[in-house]
């Protein structure tokens, strides 16, 4: 029997250790922090041997195969012994992937995974037996296990694709690539390219790469390095022959000679980067032969992902808006460009290098007031100062939304879009959200 060694006890560990056990191997989890007692219910209900808040090396280094959960950095010890051992390293979607002939849908970029992810999905599952999994929801590991769907969409990070092996999706989409996570890549960007571009890596010219041909990052990649599958890009400025573009107000999307037409006006959701959004999940629906009237209603009726520029409430005429899975500045670009009407703009808390200077002309053109959010909120003090009459500063969510409901007048919008992690004053980008809305319905 193989011994297989997950190391983390979340989600994505508990479903390989799952599937690990029923596929032969001998398991062991060990996780160094504490495991949920959810994850630990399960485990001990499946007779699969665990430890947590320790690693124990001699359980660990006789491992054949380790499934090494994403959220888990190179440069951990235990990690660099397991590499020194040369015991094969994957990650979970490389496991889960051994294990089914499902058709996969692989979606990763640096923001935009989880919303087109579930757009896609929510098209797509009209017609077809389909999962949605990878980042988001239940494991693709247990799915494959308990659920065995025809269809995968899966929402892929770059860490999820930095042990993949023989990951071969039938159609990958990227949708953006801008500088994030850059401690995991020893702070070079063209290793965090080139970790996103693995999701083509054993992709061959019956596959397809649907991708932002906007993106200059993307289009820079893809003049120095050849990728055999099929390309599908998309784009809101330039005619495409061969995959989606904007014309007036219809986005037109061809594949060989194949062509759709579905209006642009009436999407669910607002905002340029939606409507990119929608071109990535409109090809996927067409190359997998969902009917147009299927892929046109499913876009008019998606009702859109928890703290992405989510409407919240209107109070007094103002509309709250809850951006906070806007965690770097490229998400709030998109957030800001969307804006109609004048904004009080709640932002800040951990920053990554942020550079604010692309937001520039947004702040001109449309914030009206700015609430600083963070611990140190020193930086964004110094940078917008100048450009808006109104900086202020907190350091508690009630009082950023009171502050908020002071300044707007009505046909405002007050949006919160922090450009910034939340790990100083919250406990998640969800609880951020959460409290946000919360302080909303209070007012
Ligand atoms: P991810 O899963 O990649 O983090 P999300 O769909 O959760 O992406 O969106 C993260 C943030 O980025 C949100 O603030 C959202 O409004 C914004 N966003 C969504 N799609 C795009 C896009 N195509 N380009 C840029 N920003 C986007």
């Amino acid at each position: 029997m193989k011994r297989l060694v997950i190391l983390g006890g979340g989600e994505s560990g508990v479903g390989t250790a799952l599937l690990g056990k029923t596929k032969g191997y001998r398991v062991f989890v060990s996780d160094k922090g504490e495991i949920k007692k959810k994850y630990k219910d399960v485990l001990l209900n499946n007779e699969i041997e665990f430890e947590d808040e320790q690693h124990t090396e001699s359980k660990i280094l006789n491992a054949d195969l380790v499934m090494k959960s994403p959220g888990i950095p190179e440069r951990v010890a235990l990690v660099k012994q397991i590499r020194a051992a040369r015991i094969q390293v994957v990650s979970e979607i490389e496991f889960a992937s051994m294990f089914t002939t499902a058709t996969l849908v692989a979606i990763t970029g640096s923001n935009g995974k989880t919303t087109t992810a579930s757009l896609t999905h929510h098209i797509l599952k009209q017609e077809l037996d389909i999962g949605l999994a990878g980042n988001i929801g239940d494991s693709f590991a247990k799915q494959v296990l308990e659920e065995d769907h025809d269809n995968y969409v899966l929402e892929v990070s770059s860490f999820q694709l930095d042990d993949i092996k023989s990951f071969k999706p039938k159609i990958a989409v990227l949708t953006n690539i801008s500088p994030d996570h850059l401690d995991r890549y020893d702070y070079k960007f063209e290793n965090y390219i080139a970790s996103k571009f693995r999701v083509v890596e054993n992709q061959t010219e019956d596959d397809y790469f649907i991708y932002d041909a906007d993106d200059e990052v993307i289009a820079e990649y893809l003049k120095a390095h050849q990728i055999q599958s099929k390309k599908l890009p998309f784009s809101l400025t330039r005619v495409m022959e061969q995959g989606a573009y904007l014309r007036q107000n219809e986005i037109i999307i061809t594949i060989d000679n194949n062509q759709i037409i579905m209006p642009a006006n009436n999407l669910a959701l607002e905002g340029k980067h939606n409507v990119k959004n929608a071109m990535a999940a409109s090809t996927v629906a067409h190359l997998l032969k969902i009917r147009k009237q299927t892929i046109r209603d499913s876009l008019e009726n998606f009702q859109g992902v928890e703290h992405r520029l989510e409407s919240v409430l209107k109070i007094n005429k103002v509309q709250y808006i809850n951006d906070s899975k806007a965690t770097n500045v490229n998400a709030t670009y998109f957030a800001l460009e969307s804006m109609a009407a004048p904004t009080v703009w709640i932002v800040g808390g951990v920053d990554k290098g942020n550079e604010y200077r692309e937001l520039f002309p947004f702040i001109n053109e449309k914030v009206k007031a700015i609430i600083c959010l963070g611990a140190d909120n020193a930086k964004l003090v110094k940078t917008f100062s100048n450009m808006v009459d109104q900086v202020v500063e907190t350091q508690s969510m009630t009082e950023a939304v009171k502050l908020a409901y002071k300044l707007a007048s009505a046909g405002d919008n007050v949006l919160l879009s922090p450009a910034c992690a939340s790990f100083d004053l919250f406990e998640s980008y969800e609880d951020r959200g959460r409290q946000f809305k919360k302080a909303v319905r209070n007012l």
